[in-house]
């Protein structure tokens, strides 16, 4: 059975899993979903003989249905190899009674590689297939870890080139250093002299321009994104929920078809939709608990159906959460308005003109599979010391949100069906953070120190990727003015 996609803004438009893959975003601003959920009609027991490469592949060729057999195993081995330091690419850890499910295991140690280490390859071959002769140019502004993920996934795939954009003052000293160093022919980082809101400009300003596409065209590329509303992106996030329900009946810690309970710390809304999808595939998933941050816009919207972006934004410990329009939150609102494009349409309008939208009560109960709540700094900090002092695991700061909002949730419900932790970010990668909430003495340490400090309380290896940026030579130096990025591009990539 075909599995289209359609706009969740515009009903008329449909299209192929590669053709909503190579356009990311659908007209009108509004995101492809699938028109139906397949099931996985694949028991768990059966799920638990397989590798994650297998479990790729079951759940990944039944949305990707214009994928051949053949291209999409060779898309998951190149994406899930050595990148990763461990063969189980998302081992499960079993601390203080919950179940951490450690997706920070690739290349730029957080869980922004699951995706973005497919996504690549995915891209590509969507390309082929829709006779796509150009090569692809992947055009990123980042505040930070999102383009180092992306270097990493595109860096010498053939048949692309991926140009960077962050802002020269605005990253830390580690993200900066992460990024300068990317090797590949095919990639270029340019520190621009403005904010990250004058680099996402000027990127969008590109992808808008037509002389520049007539340009690239003629030279044979074209512009895309690698964007976190891609379906390419969001479709290799269900694959891990499957895994984890799989590690948990093969450890013993679950019987056949008994439910588990899913924590996802959120941000842009991506992680925890992949579970509602994965939930909605048949997988034994019982609750899905949305842990926000102080930005708590979603434990609003859970607990009185307003969605309200118009509030002070906060910075935390916890950066990849600190977000108040979570993007793929749409793809649950569609679902819920009874995929009515029209009604969901003039929600996101409402949200682009006051900021603000409320849902009505028919839409309210079918969101009682999800659970929301927040942990603010001290608490997060707080869950930390807990589980290194009880357990003696350390974990970073965006799961740790989700580890505390789990603990609200238990006192509140007296729950007790076993529960997944999704880990999104190794502690070595908010490493100052960490080391803080479990004893304040160690502020006085330099980064590096911090990390070895880390390893050693943790008893973990450094990772490869911070080993690397501790000798890693720098190879881009380039650095432009907020209105020079456009010849940065044409100069890169060679066209007048
Ligand atoms: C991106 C990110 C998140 C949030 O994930 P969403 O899919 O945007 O909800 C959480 N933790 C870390 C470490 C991240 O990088």
């Amino acid at each position: 059975m075909e599995v289209r996609y359609t706009n969740t803004r515009d009903a008329s438009e449909t299209v192929s899993a590669s053709r909503a893959i190579l356009n990311g975003l659908a007209g009108g601003g509004g995101l492809y979903v699938p028109t139906v959920i397949p099931k996985l009609d694949i028991s768990v027991e059966d799920l638990s003989k397989m590798s994650y490469r297998e479990i790729a592949y079951e759940v990944m060729r039944r949305f990707l249905t214009d994928f051949t057999e053949e291209e999409l195993k060779t898309c998951i081995e190149r994406a899930y190899d050595s990148k990763f330091d461990t063969r189980k690419i998302a081992p499960l850890v079993k601390a203080d009674g919950a179940y951490y499910l450690e997706l920070f295991h690739g290349a730029t140690i957080a869980f922004k590689d699951m995706a973005l280490s497919i996504l690549p390859h995915l891209l590509i071959t969507a390309a082929r297939k829709n006779h796509v002769k150009n090569d692809i140019v992947i055009l990123t502004a980042t505040s930070g870890d999102t383009g180092k993920a992306a270097l990493a996934g595109f860096a010498d795939v053939e048949g692309t080139k991926i140009i960077v954009f962050y802002p020269k003052n605005g990253v830390s000293p580690i993200q900066e250093k992460q990024m300068v160093t990317q090797k590949g022919e095919n990639t270029l980082v340019v520190g621009i002299h403005g904010n990250f809101d004058q680099a996402q400009t000027g990127v969008k300003q590109m992808f808008s321009d037509p002389d520049l596409k007539k340009d690239l065209d003629a030279a044979g590329y074209q512009f895309s994104s690698a964007n976190s509303i891609n379906i390419g992106r969001l479709v290799p996030q269900i694959v891990y929920y499957a895994y984890a329900c799989a590690q948990l009946y093969a450890n013993g810690e679950t019987g056949a078809d008994e439910k588990i309970n899913v924590v996802v710390p959120t941000g842009n809304f991506g992680n925890i939709l992949a579970a509602f999808y994965a939930k909605n595939m048949g997988l034994p998933i019982e609750r899905l608990i949305c842990a926000s941050n102080k930005n708590k816009v979603l434990y609003d919207f859970f607990s009185t159906g307003v969605y309200d972006r118009n509030r002070e934004f906060m910075l935390t410990s916890s950066p990849s959460m600190d977000i108040l329009i979570s993007s793929n939150l749409e793809r649950l609102i569609y679902r819920i308005a009874g995929e009515d494009a029209g009604a969901n349409a003039a929600l996101m309008r409402q949200l682009a003109s006051s900021g603000r939208y409320e849902i009505t009560p028919r839409m309210r109960e079918q969101l009682d599979v999800f659970y929301g709540n927040y942990a603010d700094e001290d608490e997060t900090a707080a869950e930390i010391r807990r589980l290194y002092q009880d357990a003696g695991y350390v974990i970073d700061t965006h799961t740790a949100v989700a580890s505390a909002v789990y603990q609200k949730y238990l006192a509140e419900t007296g729950d007790t069906l076993k529960t997944v932790i999704a880990s999104t970010a190794s502690p070595f990668k908010f490493t100052r953070s960490v080391m803080n909430a479990i004893d304040e003495q160690y502020d006085v340490m330099s980064d590096f120190e911090l990390v070895d400090a880390l390893s050693f309380l943790a008893k973990v290896k450094v990772p490869r990727a911070i080993e690397e940026i501790r000798e890693a030579r720098v190879l881009h130096d380039t650095e432009c003015e907020t209105d020079e990025m456009e010849s940065v591009v044409r100069d890169f990539l060679g066209i007048g």
